[in-house]
């Protein structure tokens, strides 16, 4: 493997990253195991969770935020802790239901006039 030569420890994606000619970024370190954002935020809320700073409900609605690796190329250590997110998490996959934002007008109300029930029985 060349210099620079990266493997990514979330979804094995190799790649090119070396500290050594990235010093005008330092705040890109993280690239030298992630091979994207994306990767970095699964692994920091995987990293969480094992931690048990956030639930697995809280882990698996951050996950549904990032875009997941397909599980034949997540790496095992990390498909593992998902897998038990996933299965331990009890909230389902957020339905956004913005019905109630849309009525901003309530509809006037028609004045009710008291009608006289006739009883026809
Ligand atoms: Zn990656």
């Amino acid at each position: 493997m060349a210099r620079g030569d990266r493997v990514c420890v979330i979804d094995g994606t190799k790649y090119r990253y070396c500290p050594d000619c990235n010093h005008g970024n330092p705040n890109e370190t993280w690239r030298y195991l992630y091979c994207s954002e994306n990767c970095r935020n699964i692994y920091k809320t995987v990293e969480k969770w094992c931690g048990k700073k956030i639930t697995s409900d809280e882990a698996k609605e951050a996950l549904d935020g990032y875009v997941l690796p397909s599980s034949d190329k997540l790496q095992k250590s990390i498909k593992k802790n998902i897998d038990q997110i996933m299965a331990s998490a009890t909230v389902e996959h957020k339905v956004l239901d913005n019905k109630d934002d849309n009525i901003t007008e309530k509809p006037k109300k028609t004045t009710m006039r008291r009608r006289k029930i006739v009883n026809d029985d």
